[in-house]
């Protein structure tokens, strides 16, 4: 039983990267290495594909346990594009 939990998540996990082209859902740019949790556990989040991102390693350090709402406002107030 357990094992075929275990399939099964491998299964979602191979689905998951392979709808974001093994790419990090939030940068778009690294390739992921572990999927996030779009609406944290804690929070209620599910172990749902409709719920699990693929994602690089600083992306998910950066997003932490926060709701994506509030990760991305943060980015939003601390990221422009005028670098050059
Ligand atoms: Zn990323």
């Amino acid at each position: 039983m357990s094992s075929k939990s275990a399939a099964r998540r491998a299964t979602r996990r191979a689905e998951v990267f392979a709808a974001f082209d093994g790419k990090c859902a939030y940068c778009m740019t690294a390739p992921a290495d572990h999927l996030d949790h779009v609406i944290p556990r804690a929070a209620g989040g599910k172990e749902s594909r409709f719920n699990l991102v693929p994602a690089c390693k600083p992306c998910g350090l950066s997003k932490g346990r926060r709701p994506i709402a509030e990760w991305v406002r943060i980015l939003a107030q601390a990221t422009t594009d005028d670098t050059d």
